[in-house]
């Protein structure tokens, strides 16, 4: 068993834009058996602050996936969409200290600005002041690396400034951006490991820097690799993956299990969900995931 603190608080962080798939249940057991081996607590939270993506009742359907798939969640599920006030409270206040400012630049505006993997690099043109109307909230970045050590993925490194450029934590339509969402949300709620799917892997440096900005504490990352389809596409609604379906969890888990590089015996086929989940909490390793960073799901039945 991992020696943690007894204080140890995950959580799984779905937005509500579809159903779970195979690659989302691999995020949610992945932090929940990295919670429950410790001892310790597991939150789910609705990432719905987004409307324009999501798809009403999904909410509904990830809560009730998840209970037939046996999680056991401590205390109530939270809708990030509660948090609004507090959002916008810290925005005012990385705007009051002068590291944010407003931007009028339109998708249009940044056509020509240069692309990194992680999109448009902002080219910073609105920093010293922008032509009024419609405007987003960006931070300003610097190039200092900002670093952390990824449970599964080893040392991680990016220069902000010119690799995504200074981002947007409010957008132009009045929404609170997911970066600035999360840092908040996590703090709130006492997460101490952040365990999610190696496509968010980019995002964590610009949730640092946001931490640092505000004067948060930064807590552990893992980021898991990510179920590819035949095509090495991640499944997702977009690549159409398939919903999970509630018949049959004990399997499903199991291929869950295995596919995250468990090894669960054979004589656990056909069992019941307890026993499954009893198993996977006690011998849960992580070790095997180091440095992987796609998982086939083909393999395991899916994709
Ligand atoms: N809500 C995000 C998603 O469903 C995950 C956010 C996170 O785990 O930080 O992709």
């Amino acid at each position: 068993m991992r020696s943690e603190p007894a204080s140890y608080v995950g959580r799984f962080a779905p937005s509500p834009t579809g159903a779970l798939h195979f690659g989302s249940l691999l995020a949610a057991v992945a932090s929940y058996l990295q919670a429950r081996s410790v001892g310790g607590r597991w939150l789910v939270r609705i990432e719905d602050i987004d409307p324009p993506r999501e798809q009403p009742g999904a909410d509904q359907l990830i809560i009730d996936i998840l209970a037939a798939f046996g999680f056991e969640w401590d205390g109530p599920i939270s809708y990030q969409s509660k948090s609004t006030t507090r959002h916008e409270a810290l925005v005012d206040q990385l705007l009051a200290t002068g590291i944010a400012y407003a931007c009028s630049c339109s998708r249009r505006d940044l056509a020509n600005a240069p692309r990194g993997p992680l999109g448009v690099i902002y080219p910073g043109s609105c920093r010293k002041g922008c032509l009024s109307g419609e405007t987003s909230i960006r931070i300003r970045t610097h190039d200092e690396p900002i670093q952390f050590v990824d449970a599964a993925q080893g040392p991680q490194s990016q220069r902000l400034e010119s690799e995504s450029g200074d981002f947007v934590i409010k957008r132009r339509d009045g929404l609170i951006a997911y970066h600035l969402a999360v840092v908040a949300d996590d703090f709130d709620q006492g997460i101490t490991e952040i365990v999610r799917g190696i496509d968010l892997m980019d995002s964590t440096p610009r949730q640092i820097y946001l931490q640092q900005q505000l004067g948060l504490s930064t807590p552990q990352y893992l980021h898991i690799p990510v179920a590819n389809n035949d095509h090495g596409q991640k499944l997702s609604k977009l690549t159409g993956a398939e919903a999970l379906s509630a018949a049959c969890p004990g399997n499903t888990l199991l291929s869950a299990l295995r596919a995250l590089r468990q090894e669960p015996p054979g004589a656990l086929t056909g069992a019941n969900l307890e026993s499954i989940w009893q198993w996977a909490m006690e011998h849960w390793d992580t070790a095997p995931l180091r440095g992987l960073k796609s998982i086939p799901a083909r393999q395991f039945g899916y994709g």
